[in-house]
């Protein structure tokens, strides 16, 4: 098994009770979620420190082959990326990532935080989605592409107040 992130690095288990391990990177991968070895008999020394950012930003490939992995926010003081494989359910966690779990205390819940932060993304993607397909219906076509080009264009426009009281004033 290769880590996701080093991608050429062979991942080892120290032991029978271990989860797997890149020595490159520190990053752990915890297969059935068997926290029982979690993180008592894994060595402090080895992810001791939080990973590079880039490590945490790239998703990686299952390291059993299962293709891209999906990732879920762990929504803590220093939100971080968890990634999880959805046919076998192997967890990766960058260098770091599973000690801040432990301190937590959210080992033992490691399903819900992703299946909270899963369903969270995924409530708010429909929620805008199906907002979006109202106000196309009731709007029309036309008023409904040209308001999303004109958003497009304001979003990161350093005076987008004054653009919409304007278009507010102009209109009402
Ligand atoms: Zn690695
Ligand atoms: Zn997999």
């Amino acid at each position: 098994m290769k880590c996701p992130k080093c991608k050429t690095t062979d991942l080892k288990k120290p032991d029978y009770n271990s989860p797997w391990f890149c020595e490159a990177c520190g990053g752990m991968w915890l297969i059935n979620n068997d926290n029982s070895c979690f993180p008592n008999t894994v060595t402090a020394t080895m992810n001791e420190h939080l990973s590079e950012d880039s490590h945490d930003k790239k998703t990686g490939i299952c390291p059993s082959g299962h293709g891209l992995m999906i990732r879920a926010k762990v929504d803590i003081d220093e939100p971080f990326y968890l990634e999880r494989c959805t046919a076998c359910g192997g967890i990766w966690f960058d260098k770091g990532e599973w000690q801040r779990i432990g301190e937590n205390n959210l080992a033992q819940n490691l399903n819900d935080i992703w299946s909270l932060s899963w369903q969270r993304a995924q409530g708010k993607a429909k929620n805008r989605e199906s907002f979006l397909k109202t106000n196309q219906a009731l709007l029309g076509e036309h008023i409904f592409q040209s308001i999303m080009a004109l958003t497009e264009k304001l979003k990161d426009h350093p005076e987008k107040e004054r653009a919409i009281a304007l278009l507010q004033q102009e209109i009402l």
